[in-house]
């Protein structure tokens, strides 16, 4: 049975052209980059080339505004906790959506416990962030702004230049989670407007735990991570070189072929959202139909669970994702979906297919034959199904 990867949303292959620039530094090249040797100058010329290639790819001003971590959530934590940290003497206000990813929602609601404010802005039917909404939960106690660029489950890309450019005149510090979109769509820090943004290697074809944070120069942080000096005393720990080399390739080979990739793998979104528009019945698309990641689909299902799609689809070789987080037994229904106004039933039967650069027309083509028999099976035996059809 052919096996089809259609969660590059939860995380993506290493790219061939990445691991030969990787593996060195896991063999004859394993000095550290602290010492004065020889072996350390090699390695500390090679995060440093890395940092250059990271500024230049995200249109940063300086190299020094890139800091390596080791993942996405840390960076959102870095940023939230480190600019909280050091800004509390002109206030304890913060404002962030309810579509957060979890690594600055939970930030958020810890800071909360520490006596921080938190404002929650809401998001409309389509998953999108009013940017007026942002400006009106602005007080004079407000030190941080977090709204994330593309949203994870439903692929919703906000109005973060339009946010920044009004937050940057007010100078309000302005937090941006890129995770699911560098490396999908062109993110230009200037652009942006924003003081700090968070990316992470291997949801654009890097390797697995190492990120990084943005930090526009002259913005005060304080470091959660002691010890030595390294990253400017921003976040201490011996250089995950292979990691940091890694995520600078993957990174440049990214935005090489993004025009390229954004165009295939949109058309086969598109191309499969009509599709199951015109031969399925009683299915919702969620969020914004264009505003949204090249390869980003998320469905509701009427009558289904999304579990059991996900478990079938997996017994024809197809890996998607539900859009609910599954936590110890207990299926809770996405707080993405459920912050669009989607009820939880309808939130329940949810399907997200994050399409990748190797994913092909055959198969989606597939994905089209088997998906609407798992459907029609399932809905067959849904007692609900039945009734509701009995009414018409
Ligand atoms: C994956 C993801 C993260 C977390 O990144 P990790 O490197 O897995 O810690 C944070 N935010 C968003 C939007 C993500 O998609």
């Amino acid at each position: 049975m052919q096996k089809i990867y259609f969660d590059h949303a939860a995380t993506t292959p290493v790219d061939p052209e990445v691991l030969q620039v990787m593996l060195p530094y896991y063999t004859e090249s394993f000095g550290n980059p602290s010492s004065i040797h020889w072996f350390g100058r090699e390695n500390r010329k090679a995060v440093e080339d890395a940092r250059l290639m990271v500024a230049k790819e995200l249109g940063a001003n300086e190299p020094s505004e890139i800091v390596f971590t080791g993942c996405g959530s840390e960076s959102d934590n870095m940023a939230l906790k480190g600019i909280v940290s050091a800004h509390k003497d002109k206030g304890n206000h913060i404002i962030t959506s309810t579509i957060e990813h979890h690594a600055v929602l939970d930030a958020c609601k810890y800071l909360e416990k520490q006596g921080f404010e938190v404002t929650y802005i809401p998001v409309n039917t389509e998953g999108m962030v009013d940017p007026q909404e942002v400006f009106q939960a602005l007080t004079d106690r407000t030190i941080l702004v977090s709204i994330m660029h593309a949203n994870n489950e439903v692929g919703v890309i906000q109005p973060i230049a339009d946010i920044g450019k009004v937050l940057r005149e007010r100078k309000i510090l302005f937090h941006t989670d890129a995770v699911q979109s560098v490396g999908s769509i062109p993110v230009n820090v200037n652009d942006l407007s924003v003081d700090l943004l968070s990316l992470s290697a291997h949801k654009f074809y890097g390797p697995k735990g190492v990120g990084a944070l943005y930090i526009r120069k002259g913005t005060l942080i304080h470091s959660f991570l002691h010890g030595g000096g390294q990253e400017r005393n921003r976040r201490a720990g011996t250089e995950n070189i292979a990691g940091i080399v890694g995520l600078a390739r993957a990174l440049q080979l990214a935005n090489e072929h993004i025009a390229e990739n954004q165009a295939k793998i949109s058309y086969l979104r598109d191309y499969f959202i009509d599709n199951v528009l015109k031969h399925i019945e009683h299915v919702h698309l969620n969020g914004h139909r264009t505003q949204r990641l090249p390869g980003n689909i998320n469905f509701s299902f009427e009558y289904i669970e999304g579990e059991s799609l996900l478990l079938n689809l997996d017994l024809k070789g197809v890996a998607a994702s539900s859009g609910s987080a599954c936590t110890s037994g207990s299926l809770e229904p996405s707080h993405v979906l459920l912050a669009m106004g989607i009820s939880p039933e309808i939130a329940h039967g949810s399907l997200r297919l994050t399409l990748g650069k190797s994913n092909s027309k055959e198969e989606i083509d597939y994905l089209l034959v088997v998906l609407p028999e798992i459907v029609n099976k399932l809905r067959a035996m849904s007692p609900l199904y039945d009734s509701s059809r009995a009414s018409v």
